[in-house]
C-alpha cells in the first residue's frame, strides 16, 4: 500500500492486454481479468468502494461477474484484497492466497476484508481453470506472502511471458533492520530480486499501474500500437532501479537502527 493517489478510485478503460488476459482494474489499482471456457480468474479485487468500477469494466468486455470462478491476490493489503470477501460471497469464486498472508486475508480488522481462504498457496505453486495455468512466486518483503503471478498468454501465433510484480516496494514507515514483527524482511527484499531477476518477461505487469505505465501504455496502444506491453526492456529497468533503491534504504537503516523508511 503506497501513497494514496486519486487514480486509486478512477475508473479507467477496461481492454485486452492479450490473448486472454484484460485489465478490469481502476486507473492505478490493477485487477486482472483471465477468461476461459470453465470461467474467469480474476487477479485482486482493489477496496470495497471500487468493486462497482471493476463490475462495470468486466461488463464492457463482454464477460460476466458471475462467471468468477477463481480470485487471487498480489498481496494482503486493502487497496488489493479489500473487497475479497464480497466477490467470493456474490460469485461463489474459489479464494486462494500465499500461505504467509492468509492471517492478514482472513483478519477482519479494520480495512481487511475477513475473508475465507479456500485454498492456501505455497511457492511455485500452479492455478489452473479451463486449461490456463498461473504460477504463484512467493516475493515477500512488501509482505510476508507477497505473490507475482506468472503466466504465459497466446496472443495470435505467438506466446507471451506475463509477469505480474506483486511489489517491490519499502513503504514509508519499514524497518528492515532489527523488525520484531518481521526480524527476515530484508532477506527476504533480496529473495524477491533474485526471484524478479529469473523471471522472463514480456508482458510487463503489476499490482499498481504505475509500475508498468499504464496510461502511458494505453494511450499506446489506442494509438495503433498493439505491441504497447510488450517490455521486457522496461521490466528489468524496473527491476533493477527497485532494487537499488531498497539497497540504499537497507544500508541507511544499517547505519541508523530502529529509523523507518520515510
Ligand atoms: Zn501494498
Amino acid at each position: 500500500m503506497g501513497q494514496a493517489n486519486s487514480d486509486w478510485h478512477a475508473k479507467f478503460p477496461a481492454f485486452r492486454i492479450a490473448g486472454n488476459l484484460y485489465y478490469v482494474g481502476t486507473a492505478d489499482l490493477a485487477v486482472y481479468l483471465i477468461n476461459t471456457v470453465q470461467g474467469n480468474i480474476l487477479i485482486n479485487s482493489d477496496y470495497k468502494q471500487d468493486l462497482p468500477v471493476i463490475k462495470q469494466s468486466i461488463a464492457e468486455l463482454g464477460f460476466k461477474y458471475a462467471d468468477t470462478k477463481i480470485l487471487l491476490i498480489s498481496h494482503a493489503h486493502g487497496d488489493h484484497d479489500e473487497g475479497t470477501a464480497v466477490i467470493a460471497k456474490e460469485t461463489g469464486a474459489k479464494l486462494m492466497v500465499m500461505e504467509a498472508d492468509l492471517l492478514d486475508e482472513e483478519s477482519a480488522a479494520p480495512g481487511r476484508p475477513g475473508a475465507h481462504v479456500d485454498r492456501v498457496l505455497h511457492d511455485g505453486d500452479v492455478v489452473e481453470l479451463g486449461g490456463y495455468k498461473l504460477v504463484a512466486h512467493l516475493t515477500p518483503g512488501h509482505t510476508k506472502g507477497c505473490t507475482t503471478w506468472t503466466m504465459q498468454v497466446s496472443d495470435g501465433p505467438r506466446t507471451l511471458n506475463a509477469v505480474i510484480v506483486g511489489s517491490p516496494n519499502v513503504n514509508p514507515g519499514y524497518l528492515l533492520v532489527g523488525n520484531k514483527q518481521y526480524p527476515q524482511i530484508a532477506d527476504d527484499y533480496v529473495k524477491t530480486f533474485t526471484v524478479l531477476k529469473s523471471l522472463p518477461c514480456d508482458l510487463f505487469l503489476g499490482a499498481h499501474g504505475a509500475y508498468f505505465g499504464l496510461k502511458t501504455k494505453y494511450e499506446k496502444m489506442k494509438g495503433g500500437d498493439p505491441n504497447a506491453f510488450i517490455d521486457p526492456e522496461g521490466y528489468r529497468a524496473y527491476v533493477a532501479e527497485r532494487e537499488s533503491t531498497f539497497r540504499t534504504e537497507w544500508a541507511r537503516q544499517q547505519q541508523n537502527p530502529g529509523s523507518p523508511a520515510k
